[in-house]
């Protein structure tokens, strides 16, 4: 395993981390989740991602379950949570980015996943109806009370990074460190153009969702909509309609033997191909991956034994037939 800081923070993280979203407590079962947990441990990732929202909750319980089961010395791995959605219903003062739901999301994710702090707690949406000042005093805050180690954001925009910035060190305010954008082949602009002045100017981290855009970057949806897949999964009906509706779906699909004949000139598969993509940004401090089997989580790990075979001419090759088709 390779392992980054993660940001300008003295946080190191490894390279590839692994997230819940999906799988636990919803597409799978307990013993697999455990599975992959303790494959993903044993491969040397440190970082478990997981949020409020992911199976309303469920996730959170499953994950800190096998955690709590693991006898994983807590200094040897990190464990995120993400509030925004909120995890089961929608009144008000349950969802946002207010002081009130921060802090009463904190502490039901300490709860459902049995730990004593979140290493990471990350504001998973912008909340336009709650001023930025106030979030950024109550993830202050949280830290302050040893509750929560560093902060986060997830697809924020530049603009309101910038404000957030700029208030954390106007009030002294400890300021976030990683944002957790969409990033792969099919999703390129927020990081490598929008963040770049974040980037230049903050050291922001990036912990990457989605690096195979939900597996349109295995290959397996060039043939239809598999049984046993996310987009068939009960409860991702929204993702699928999404998915089919977008009218760039079908000239990224008709990309994906490009890249797979890419990736078999360099004796790999196309998810590792996607992957070892993502890792070769040096703004990308980790790449979450996401598996609802072992098998897919080991052959994902094969990614990092490609970084070093992406030469510049490589990565032209990709961006040539990525670039046209990217969001
Ligand atoms: P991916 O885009 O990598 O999709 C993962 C899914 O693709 C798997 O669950 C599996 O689905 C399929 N897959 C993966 N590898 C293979 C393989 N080798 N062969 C065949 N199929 C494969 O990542 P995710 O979308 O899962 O995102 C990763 C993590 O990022 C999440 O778990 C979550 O922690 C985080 N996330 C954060 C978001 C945010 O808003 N901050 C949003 C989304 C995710 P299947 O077998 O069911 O087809």
């Amino acid at each position: 395993m390779i392992y980054r800081n993660l940001g300008r923070s003295g946080l190191q993280i490894s390279a590839l981390s692994f997230g819940a979203w999906v799988t636990f407590g919803k597409q799978i079962g307990d013993p697999v989740a455990k599975k992959l947990l303790h494959t993903a441990y044993d491969a040397g990732i440190n970082f478990f991602d997981n949020a409020e929202v992911y199976a309303a909750g469920q996730a959170e319980i499953v994950m800190g379950a096998i955690l709590k089961k693991s006898g994983w010395r807590r200094s040897s791995y990190l464990v995120s949570s993400k509030a925004y959605f909120g995890c089961e219903d929608e009144k008000p003062n349950q969802t946002g980015l207010s002081r009130k739901h921060l802090f009463e999301a904190c502490h039901a994710a300490l709860t459902r996943l049995q730990v004593d702090y979140l290493d990471l707690f990350y504001c998973h949406r912008p909340d336009p109806t709650t001023p930025i000042l106030e979030t950024c005093r109550a993830m202050h805050d949280l830290i302050a009370q040893g509750k929560v180690l560093y902060w986060g954001t997830s697809e924020w925009s530049a603009v309101q990074l910038q404000e957030a910035f700029r208030l954390c060190a106007a009030h002294n305010l400890h300021a976030p460190i990683t944002e957790q954008p969409q990033y792969s082949l099919f999703h390129r602009t927020r990081v490598e153009k929008e963040y770049a002045p974040i980037f230049r100017d903050h050291g922001l981290g990036t912990t990457i969702w989605s690096p195979l855009a939900s597996g349109l970057l295995t290959g397996k949806y060039n043939a239809g909509i598999p049984k046993d897949s996310r987009l068939s999964a009960p409860g991702m009906e929204w993702l699928r309609d999404m998915v089919l509706n977008d009218p760039k779906t079908p000239a990224k699909l008709a990309t994906v033997p490009k890249f797979a004949a890419l990736a078999e000139e360099l004796g790999t598969t196309l998810p590792r191909l996607g992957v070892a993509w993502c890792l070769k940004n040096p703004h990308v401090s980790t790449v979450i991956l996401g598996a609802s089997r072992p098998e897919q989580l080991t052959e994902n790990l094969g990614a990092l034994d490609l970084i070093e075979k992406l030469t510049p001419a490589f990565m032209k090759r990709l961006d040539a037939i990525s670039k046209p088709v990217a969001d």
